[in-house]
């Protein structure tokens, strides 16, 4: 990431309301703030306001219940489940509203919407991607099943003590559903977010800053991304939804959004009923 400079952070920070968009910590002075870019440039529409532990996060650093999870198997784990259902719970339903409105067409104040729509879901989604890369981590190295034994205060890569066995001997087979549907239920919003931004790019606009953009299919063939000329971020490319008439055929696109629409809805069933049956186990 490129370093935004002093007066697009304090912009950022104004716009936000010197709070965090993750966690919602509130600070004046801005001196626990700092701006983190969702997309390759660090321009306005691409930064958001995180407080130092939230953005220690999402550049790579382990989540609290990870390291609570050594000592407190339950506790660890049940603030996983929390955070994880809530973070996507949300992100389900913004996601959603996002695909309908986007889909309608973003004139006028529906412009603003989109930029801080778009940063909000973003930043919700690399959030919950970091709990669930721990969490991946913790079902393969906590033994599921076959290392359960073994795991006895060693440590892993990432230096972090690995959990008691008891992680992989009574959690381990539910708590590796929820890894994966939880995991599942990302790649249908990730992607949701994907086609819901192509139509942007479709409709003549840079997916990022919304400026105008010429849409022609890409002669590096398919899935080659020009930069922004306002932004200079990637822009989506949009050659898979090009019709043999070399119009952009929007139909299938949709229909490719409600589709991931389905399928995100019926994982998130799922997962609600697995973790809750996990989040029983727990208090148990
Ligand atoms: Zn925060
Ligand atoms: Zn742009």
């Amino acid at each position: 990431m490129n370093d935004p400079g002093e007066a697009v952070e304090t912009r950022v920070f104004e716009r936000d309301g010197y709070r965090c968009r993750n966690c919602g910590e509130s600070d004046q002075d801005a001196n626990s703030l700092e701006p983190y870019a969702i997309d390759d440039r660090a321009t306005p529409e691409s930064l958001v306001t995180t407080c130092t532990s939230c953005h220690a996060l999402l550049s790579g650093g382990v989540p609290a219940w990870r390291r609570t999870v050594v000592t407190d198997v339950e506790g660890g784990l049940f603030s996983l489940l929390k955070t994880v259902t809530g973070t996507q719970g949300t992100a389900v339903g913004d996601v959603a509203g996002f695909a309908t409105e986007t889909t309608a067409g973003i004139d006028g104040d529906a412009r603003d919407r989109y930029r801080a729509d778009r940063r909000q879901i973003r930043l919700a989604l690399r959030v919950v991607e970091r709990h669930l890369t721990a969490l991946e981590t913790i079902c393969e190295e906590s033994g599921y099943p076959a290392r359960a034994r073994q795991n006895n205060g060693t440590v892993d890569d990432s230096g972090e003590s690995l959990p008691p066995p008891e992680l992989g001997r009574l959690l381990g087979p539910s708590l590796a559903t929820v890894s994966e549907l939880a995991t599942t239920l990302q790649a249908h919003l990730q992607q949701v977010m994907s086609l819901a931004e192509t139509a942007v790019v479709a409709d003549g606009h840079c997916h990022v800053c919304l400026e105008p953009i010429e849409v022609e299919s890409t002669v590096d063939g398919p899935n080659a991304s020009r930069p922004c000329p306002s932004c200079r971020n990637p822009i989506r490319p949009v050659d898979e939804w090009i019709d043999e008439d070399g119009a952009i055929a929007l139909a299938p696109l949709y229909r490719a959004i409600s589709t991931e629409l389905e399928d995100a809805s019926e994982t998130t069933s799922r997962l609600t009923e697995h973790s809750g049956t996990l989040a029983e186990a727990l208090v148990e």
